[in-house]
């Protein structure tokens, strides 16, 4: 244990069933730690005899554990949270997809028995289990930081009954961790996202918590009841729970891999008989157990990328090389995906269905106020969708799906030592948020100080003739340039038609919900295309680095302002030189000689300036540049007047 003086920062532990991660609250914003570039560890040990070894067992955590499973079956213990603090006879359900031996242990609790090929056996608890894999978090979390760790937060899921979380605090004490706090994980992801963190916390707030993992399913209707007093936190109070054990991501991946099996056997089938897969019958079809255990586990690998290629593009393309000579090659289209996996979308909704009935009588007629998204499985857009729809609100997806629970233990743990107090816990939008327009200027939608929530909207277009998607850079600070503030998030709006610059109207919209939580959203009306980001702009943040952004700004106000000015001239000025470039090209013989020529070095002088600019913004004064350009339009009118009565003619010709 660590002297009390210097007890160490409390990290927050999301303890999953297949998949566990740690993460600390520091300066100002939660965070996943990682070593050597891992974070996520596979909730997988694996035990092997070793006669140095206390015991005379070791045990192998994480990915190692996980990638050989299927090698050493019989002492490879995964999930063993499904076992938690629970009897023999309650688990009974759950056995037949464990892979090891579950046996009755003191109280009729389950434990498992691992079996060395010797055929000798030990039989281990889930909270041992539970403490390697804690452990191995401990070592992760003392690396990351470079200190010793001693006390945690460990999230549960909230239908953990005592016994499960007594457990789980017996597997902390095994791991040398002070559990100073047991939290219900989708609690977690709410202080993830900072709701209840404020001290302005609105009673009676609604949050619903959809979490799809790999295997399974559980959502929570939690309302937040506030401190009532500054500097308190606010607690949440879980309404419903539902849900499914059994229901995942993994069921996408098999519905690919039988879709794929099935059309493989049919091409194997139909096209070379001879080749057909021993023991295999067309009745049998697409029964999978016609390919051998090493066909199965590639194509079972293989449907989960598909799948996941699909959460980002429309189509994936498949080719797998049968037999010599034998290829199977086809597209699969997140359309015909979606077809496929609506059922279990629904499924999932259904159980949305009973928590907001199970949780109706303190909902009242407003239904949910957030939605939040958890588990790896919810990047499929259609769950997005789906989920949007169901209960009415646009999710929450800014934090990363799998990492939002142990953010939100951080938080907690944040919370819970202190270390949370100076962060930005407010209802004022700290600092401006805007998008890169031409040139590394910065349009401020919504200025600092503003108060959440908080919506603007503002029209842009195109630089560029014929450009067919435009990159929206949402940018937060104080600064005039680009490189000046902080990127939040880049995304791209693709698919817009070619059209000459400045025709497409490209719609931004900012919009800052009531937790802070930022959600830009852009519109080419022209076209209908849409595309959109949503980010936390505070995590990150600590009230000093606020006041230091806000102290730079007034320092460079000026020259800021200059830069900026700048920047739009170029980009304004070079529009009308292509224009008039163009222009001249093909009416200048109409302008008498003298007024050619005085354009010609009008035109000369402002591409100078404009070039100096963009070299070296200071070497040029924005006002004379201003006044090129003036002189420049002016001069230009005839140039305009000719180009406008030729243009009327081809219309009345055409
Ligand atoms: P979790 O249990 O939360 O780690 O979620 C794991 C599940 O998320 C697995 O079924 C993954 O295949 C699935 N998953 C991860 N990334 C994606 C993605 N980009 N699209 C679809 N499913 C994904």
């Amino acid at each position: 244990m660590n002297a009390p003086e210097d007890k160490g920062p409390i990290v927050g532990i999301d303890l999953g069933t297949t998949n566990s991660l740690v993460a600390v609250f520091e300066g100002g914003a939660p965070r996943v730690l990682e070593t050597g570039g891992a974070s996520i560890v596979p909730s997988v040990v694996r035990y092997e005899q070793d006669p140095a070894a206390p015991g005379g067992v070791r045990t192998i955590v994480g990915d190692d554990a996980k990638a050989r499973a299927v090698e050493f079956p019989g002492r490879t213990i995964s999930s063993a949270k499904r076992l938690m603090g629970r009897s023999l006879n309650d688990a009974r359900a759950d056995l037949p997809y464990l892979g090891y031996e579950v046996v009755e242990g003191e109280h009729g609790q389950a434990r498992a028995r691992v079996v060395f090929e010797d055929g000798s056996s030990r039989e281990v608890t889930p909270q041992e289990v539970s403490a390697t894999i804690l452990r191995e978090l401990r070592g992760l979390a003392e690396s990351a930081l470079g200190r010793q760790v001693g006390r945690a937060v460990v999230t549960v899921p909230a239908y953990f009954d005592d016994a499960q979380r007594q457990a789980t605090r017996d597997a902390g004490r095994l791991a040398g961790l002070d559990v100073v706090r047991i939290v219900n994980e989708p609690t977690a992801a709410a202080l993830a996202y900072g709701i209840g963190t404020r001290a302005d916390a609105t009673s009676g707030e609604t949050v619903a918590v959809y979490d799809l993992g790999g295997g399974t399913f559980d959502v929570s209707v939690l309302r937040l009841t506030p401190s009532g007093g500054e500097g308190g936190t606010s607690f949440f109070q879980v309404l419903s729970t539902a849900g499914d054990t059994r229901l995942g991501g993994d069921d996408v991946d098999h519905l690919l891999v039988s879709m794929f099996a099935r059309e493989i056997r049919a091409l194997m089938d139909g096209e070379e008989p001879r080749l057909q897969v021993a023991g295999a019958t067309k009745e049998r079809g697409n029964d999978l157990s016609a390919f051998p255990p090493s066909t199965r586990r590639a194509l079972k690998v293989f449907g989960e990328s598909v799948k996941c290629r699909l959460s980002e593009d429309d189509a994936a393309s498949v080719r797998i090389e049968i037999n010599e000579g034998m290829v199977y090659e086809r597209v699969v289209t997140r359309d015909e995906l979606e077809t496929m996996i609506t059922p279990w979308v629904e499924r999932t909704l259904g159980a949305c269905g009973r928590a907001v009935r199970d949780a109706r009588e303190h909902l009242g007629s407003g239904g949910v106020d957030a939605v939040i998204l958890v588990g790896g499985s919810t990047r499929v857009p259609l769950v997005r969708r789906r989920v949007g729809e169901f209960f009415g609100v646009e999710p929450y997806t800014a934090l990363d799906p799998d990492r939002v629970v142990a953010l939100g233990a951080a938080v907690q743990g944040g919370i819970l030592s202190g270390e949370a107090t100076g962060s930005l816990l407010l209802d004022v939008i700290p600092l401006s948020l805007g998008v890169e327009t031409a040139g590394g200027a910065v349009a401020k939608l919504i200025v600092r100080n503003s108060t959440a929530p908080a919506r603007a909207t503002e029209m842009f277009s195109t630089g560029v003739d014929g450009q067919t998607s435009i990159k929206i850079n949402v940018l937060q600070g104080e600064r005039e340039m680009v490189e000046d503030c902080r990127s939040l998030g880049v995304f791209e709006l693709s698919g817009i038609p070619p059209m000459p610059a400045g025709i497409p109207q490209l719609e931004v919209e900012f919009l800052v919900d009531a937790n802070g939580v930022l959600l830009v959203s852009a519109h080419e009306r022209r076209s209908g295309k849409r595309a959109g980001l949503q980010v936390v702009p505070n995590h990150g943040l600590t009230r000093d680095e606020v006041e230091r952004i806000e102290r730079e700004s007034f320092t460079h106000a000026r020259e800021d302002m200059t830069r900026h000015r700048i920047a739009d001239l170029i980009t304004n000025s070079s529009l009308d030189l292509k224009w008039i470039g163009e222009r001249l090209e093909r009416f200048g013989d109409r302008l008498d000689a003298g007024a050619r020529e005085d354009l010609v070095a009008q035109i000369a002088s402002l591409r100078g300036m404009i070039d100096r600019a963009r070299a070296d913004w200071r070497s040029v004064e924005p006002n004379a540049l201003h006044a090129a350009k003036e002189t420049l339009d002016r001069a230009s009118v005839r140039l305009q007047e000719i180009s406008i009565s030729e243009s009327l003619r081809g219309d009345a010709e055409g």
